[in-house]
């Protein structure tokens, strides 16, 4: 893949239409759509692609995985509320564009990836753009208890349940965002841990993401 790192006027509009778009459909949080209307998405497509990248689809990245539609990445951004500093683990890094934007929001990533040949193209994209997040690869089901605990945890790949050691794996007044469902359509559900051992669980809407596969997962 030729990655030509051009971002002129065509894109930028493109751009703008789609932070328009995703606050019409009621993505509220203005850090958020900034971070969204900053982060060049066509940079994670072939440039053949590049008139499908503004659109608010997901889109395949190859290895039978895909770029997350925009607004289910501005919907979970949205539901970590992150502030500038915060320590986000992200389980499923896939293209990389969630964690840009995480990124831009002020977080510290440390992000996993399961599927070698989607990481060794990651880790070459983002710091290319000047995102340099921590790369794992591996399996992210489990978290990555070295550097545990986090201000935040965002899984981007569908859950059968929430992993109870990603839970332990969140500060007090931490928040975890994860689609649990079947294989086919998921509830997002947010964990907001209120105590060494209490926990307070929010489900919300239903999404369609790729199985996460792993230890504490498919
Ligand atoms: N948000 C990403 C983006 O915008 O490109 C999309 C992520 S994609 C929907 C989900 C990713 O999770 C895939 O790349 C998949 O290989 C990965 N994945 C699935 N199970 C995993 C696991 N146990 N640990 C780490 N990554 C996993």
């Amino acid at each position: 893949m030729a990655y030509k790192f051009v971002d002129n006027y065509r894109e930028r509009g493109a751009r703008k239409k789609l932070v328009e778009l995703l606050k019409s459909r009621g993505i509220e949080d203005e850090n958020v759509l900034k971070a969204i209307g900053k982060v060049p998405r066509h940079f994670f497509f072939d440039e053949t692609f590049w008139n499908q990248s503004y659109k608010d689809i997901a889109f395949p990245i190859g290895d039978g995985q895909t770029i997350s539609q925009p607004y289910t990445v501005a919907y979970q951004s949205e539901l970590l509320h992150i502030k500038k500093g915060d320590k986000v683990l992200e389980i499923g890094t896939g293209s990389g564009y969630q964690t840009c934007i995480l990124m831009e929001l002020g977080a510290t990533v440390f992000t996993i990836e399961r599927q070698e040949n989607i990481y060794n193209r990651t880790i070459q994209i983002l710091p290319g753009m000047g995102y340099r997040p921590t790369f794992y690869c591996g399996d992210g089901s489990k978290g990555i208890a070295a550097h545990a605990p986090y201000d935040k945890i965002i899984v981007t790949a569908g859950a059968p349940l929430v992993p109870e050691i990603l839970l332990k794996q969140l500060k007090i007044g931490g928040i975890l965002v994860i689609p649990v469902g079947d294989e086919k359509t998921q509830k997002m559900v947010t964990v907001i841990r209120v105590s060494e051992t209490d926990y307070e669980k929010i489900v919300l809407d239903t999404f369609r993401f790729v199985p996460l596969v792993g230890d504490q997962a498919w």
